[in-house]
């Protein structure tokens, strides 16, 4: 397939998105489609074949990157990965790019957002400070006529630790993460506001014209 010409397998603007997380497809799905872009998005459901990416980066970008690449190349098409997680300055920047196997097992949001909590709370006088990373990565097929391999672009939301957890809206830490200059977690703010303010939703907008010039 790739060494066809790229608008004879592409005649339709399509994008995969790179990733298996229910939370975050449902957040890329919602901000694609504010974005109003003639593009559509397929996701790994249409490829159930695809292999699992292993994440062995050392880094949000250089995972992101790995993961869009291989869904690139796999499906022949355009692939948007992101790869995020909560990074906690009294843990040290963890969990990190460990944020969805903190606590063993893949995904498992309650022990993991319990297992940062215990850890927190067993350091003396400790402070809450923490943010959201993410990285985001447009991975385009080596026949692609822009010439361009990849985009990568990053985004943060700085916050604190709540120690109770609050809220049900979005996933994984989203009930113990209070950002900057608001009252409520990500969990309880409104979908629109989480989209607007995330780090997730930065650089997803710091990425969409280029996604908009090159598919
Ligand atoms: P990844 O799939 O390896 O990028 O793991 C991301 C993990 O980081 C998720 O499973 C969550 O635990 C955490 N995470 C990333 N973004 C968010 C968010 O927007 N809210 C809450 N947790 C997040």
């Amino acid at each position: 397939m790739r060494s066809e010409n790229f608008s004879e397998v592409n005649p339709v603007k399509k994008i995969v998105l790179a990733t298996r997380n229910l939370g975050k497809i449902e957040e890329f799905e919602r901000m694609l489609q504010v974005a109003d872009l003639d593009i559509q998005v397929l996701g790994l459901r249409d490829f159930p074949d695809m292999p699992d990416v292993e994440e062995t980066g050392s880094t949000f970008a250089e995972n992101a990157l790995l993961k869009a690449h291989q869904i690139c190349h796999y499906t022949g098409l355009p692939a948007l990965a992101d790869d995020s997680g909560l990074c906690v300055d009294a843990l040290d920047g963890a969990p990190g790019i460990f944020s969805a196997r903190w606590a063993g097992a893949h995904g498992d949001d309650k022990a993991n957002l319990e297992k940062v909590l215990r850890e927190i709370q067993a350091i003396p006088n400790p402070t809450y400070g923490a943010r959201f990373r993410c990285a985001v990565v447009l991975a385009l097929p080596e026949n692609h006529p822009s010439g361009v391999h990849e985009v990568v672009r990053e985004g943060e939301i700085i916050g604190e630790i709540v120690l109770t957890p609050r809220g049900t809206n979005g996933f994984g830490y989203d009930p113990i993460f209070q950002p900057a200059g608001y009252s409520q977690t990500t969990a309880e703010l409104p979908s629109e506001v989480k989209d607007k303010i995330s780090h997730r939703g930065r650089a997803l907008q710091a990425i969409l014209p280029e996604i908009t010039n090159l598919l």
